[in-house]
């Protein structure tokens, strides 16, 4: 018999289970094939492989959500990395962006490990979630506008389903996602379009926040742009922000 659990939705026996709503969204988003360039960029990556990883049988497909279908903290992505998530199948899982993602989200109580290497290694997001403005891997990690207005109807559904308290947004694309949807909502309390910033936070309707953050990735992280206790301020905050 399924029963409710605040953190996994549903328990089957000893076996936690996400909820049935999140697992079928999930099922339509590693099914969809909106965007044909981002399709056949993700497959022919999986077959050509990275050296280092010619051994995996790459994923190869949109990347469905990642997390806890009662999160109200809600990571929004920029992509899948070909190598990363694209290979893995999980949300961030495999790539240094990952490796500080899920460092910050350990040390601040949103997840039960500080690693993510494959999709059996016991990761579990507390009271955290993850998507992407877009679910595909794009070349050079530049989705078009239209691939990304293509993956709206994911970013809607995901937000349908969550009790999403904090928006994370990492970088730009992220950002402007999460505000074309709170404005099409009408959860934006400001006439002024939010601009994005490391650590700008901008008030939404019903208790809702949204946060910014300079994404985790090589670009910025190599050359300091964004250091881990700078991450960690923005977890701090959005940690802040669930427990007003
Ligand atoms: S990027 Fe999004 S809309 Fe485009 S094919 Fe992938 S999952 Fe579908």
């Amino acid at each position: 018999m399924l029963q409710h659990n605040k953190f996994t939705q549903y328990r089957c026996g000893n076996i936690e289970m996400p909820s049935p709503s999140w697992q079928s969204l999930n099922r339509k988003i590693v099914r969809c094939d909106r965007c044909p360039r981002l399709r056949e960029h993700g497959t022919q990556i999986a077959v050509e492989k990275r050296k280092a990883y010619r051994d995996w049988t790459y994923w190869g497909k949109p990347v469905p959500n990642l997390g806890d279908p009662q999160a109200r903290l809600l990571v929004v992505g920029l992509a899948p990395a070909a190598h990363g998530a694209n290979r893995t199948g999980r949300m961030f899982t495999g790539d240094r962006s990952g490796d500080w993602l899920f460092r910050a989200m350990y040390r601040a109580g949103f997840a039960n490990q500080a690693t993510a290497i494959d999709r059996d290694d016991g990761l579990r997001l507390i009271d955290g979630a993850i998507t992407a403005a877009c679910h595909c891997a794009p070349p050079a990690n530049k989705p078009t506008r239209e691939e990304v207005a293509n993956c709206r109807q994911w970013l809607d559904e995901t937000v349908d389903l969550l009790p999403v308290v904090v928006f994370l947004a990492l970088g730009q694309i992220g950002w402007r996602s999460v505000v074309g949807l709170v404005r099409h909502r009408g959860w934006l309390t400001q006439k002024k379009t939010p601009k994005f910033a490391h650590g700008a936070t901008a008030e939404l309707s019903e208790g809702r926040w949204l946060l910014g953050s300079y994404h985790p990735s090589q670009q910025n992280t190599f050359t300091g742009r964004l250091t881990e206790p700078m991450l960690d301020d923005v977890m701090a905050t959005a940690r802040r922000l669930i427990g007003q």
